[in-house]
């Protein structure tokens, strides 16, 4: 899981032009929305996208995972 937000930049809040509105987060399923702050991630793990950077919810790359 990613850690507390060292290196990460932050984006938003979003715009409702933004392309990624609709789209889930990769790390908690629930699509972005106009005024949502996100990140930028590495998806190491994940086949389905291999070696690229993937968009998550700030929250959801800085919060620790439970
Ligand atoms: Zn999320």
């Amino acid at each position: 899981m990613p850690r507390s937000g060292v290196g990460l930049t932050k984006y938003g809040p979003k715009g409702n032009l933004s392309p990624s509105i609709g789209e889930p987060c990769s790390l908690c399923g629930v699509p972005f929305r106009e005024g949502d702050y996100t990140t930028m991630i590495r998806a190491t793990r994940d086949s389905k996208h291999g070696n690229v950077n993937i968009e998550v919810h700030w929250d959801c790359a800085t919060k620790p995972a439970s």
